[in-house]
């Protein structure tokens, strides 16, 4: 039986029409539609000391493609502008011809995620919460769903201190096979009865392929972990449903590669997407990760998804994570998501970092503060 509480993909929507307007989430409809006229897509530098016949022989293989070549020679280089289908001309091995320096694209691999492609921030809605539009929507749960107590009591706890999000892993991804592993679909169940009890919609990680139709029957949000960012089959597979996901950055990824992985997502059709730094690994030891707060108004430039940060893996380190959801809102996150636990040194996983109800509560007080400051509301 379908649990959706508000927010169930259309039957023949599932794995829809493929167009990106296809969807029915009138908040994420692209304004500007791709642009297919040809235009100058990249810019070849020729070395100083390349020869008539080295240039000769790359523009005669930029025509043999189908390409256009624009030859400008100044004193000491010749520059030749490639125009055509950015897609084809990235394909080729420009830089591979002798007589060649450098190789810049001028467009943007990425299209339907970039601000420009829309020209408007974008507003995901998962359940009846609007995430992208003034609000900063708060996002709380524990790390895994655990028992029927744990996750009801916590569930409460947060919706009556301000979230309207309720997070909670079911399938976990664990650097080790012998950690706890998740209560899979018996933790879905329960995810589905804190949300009948809190009245609250859930996001929920799904880790595979072959858990998608398991895990969209209960999720309202889909969450892809940080270890998954880059699983392409999965990106494609939720890309094909209608339901909102949740991208996490991997620990080793750029923002750029972030941004790449969302472009699957949209491009199978589905518009709805949050972006979630998590925080990187650098050299620093003594935090869990190092929580990337440049990625959040890099990513409001570059693009239309609503950006979400989750102070709590970022930083791994339970008093430190209210200082780092606080500088997430005033960097201009459109969401946090924080960890909490109603009995931190019970918990199965992640229980060092989580925070405790009343902190969590005593936190929403001064998000509340700083996203006033900024002209947002929580
Ligand atoms: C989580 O949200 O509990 C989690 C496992 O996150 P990440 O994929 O960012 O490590
Ligand atoms: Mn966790």
């Amino acid at each position: 039986m379908a649990t959706f509480l508000s927010n169930p993909p259309a039957p023949d929507a599932k794995f829809g029409s493929g167009l990106p307007w296809g969807n029915d989430q009138k908040g994420c409809e692209p304004l500007n539609p791709p642009q297919t006229a040809e235009a100058l897509a990249m810019i070849i530098i020729t070395r100083p000391d390349a020869t008539e016949d080295q240039i000769e022989h790359i523009v005669s293989r930029i025509h043999d493609w189908g390409l256009r070549a624009e030859v400008s020679r100044g004193e000491m280089r010749v520059v030749i502008g490639v125009i055509g289908p950015e897609d084809k001309i990235r394909e080729k091995p420009l830089g591979a011809f002798p007589g060649v320096e450098s190789v810049t694209p001028v467009l943007k691999p990425y299209k339907l995620v970039s601000y420009e492609f829309r020209g408007t921030p974008s507003k995901v809605k998962i359940g009846n919460v609007v995430v992208g539009g003034k609000e900063v929507v708060l996002m709380a749960g524990p790390c895994s769903v655990e028992n029927e107590d744990q996750i009801i009591t916590i569930a409460q706890s947060i919706r009556k201190a301000g979230a309207k999000i309720l997070r909670g892993g079911a399938f976990k991804p664990r650097t080790s096979p012998y950690s706890f592993q998740g209560l899979g679909k018996a933790g879905l169940q329960l995810l589905a009865e804190a949300r009948r009890e809190a009245g609250l919609p859930i996001i929920t990680e799904v880790m595979d392929t072959k858990d998608l139709d398991l895990v969209s029957e209960y999720a309202d949000c889909l969450q892809i972990g940080a270890r998954n960012m880059q699983n392409f089959s999965l990106l494609r597979e939720v890309g094909r449903t209608r339901l909102p996901v949740m991208l996490k950055r991997g620990m080793a990824a750029s923002i750029k590669d972030l941004l790449m992985s969302a472009e699957y997502i949209l491009s199978e059709g589905n518009f709805n997407v949050l972006l979630c730094e998590r925080g990187i690994r650098t050299f620093e030891t003594m935090t869990r990760n190092t929580l990337d707060l440049n990625a959040v108004p890099v990513l409001k430039a570059e693009t239309h998804l609503p950006v979400v940060v989750d102070p709590t893996h970022g930083i791994g380190i339970r008093r430190f994570v209210p200082a780092m959801a606080l500088a997430a809102v005033a960097a201009g996150a459109d969401s946090i998501m924080i960890e909490v636990h109603n009995a931190p040194e019970l918990a199965k996983s992640d229980g060092e970092q989580c925070l405790l109800p009343n902190e969590f509560a005593d936190l929403v007080g001064r998000i509340r503060g700083v996203a006033e400051a900024i002209g947002r509301e929580v």
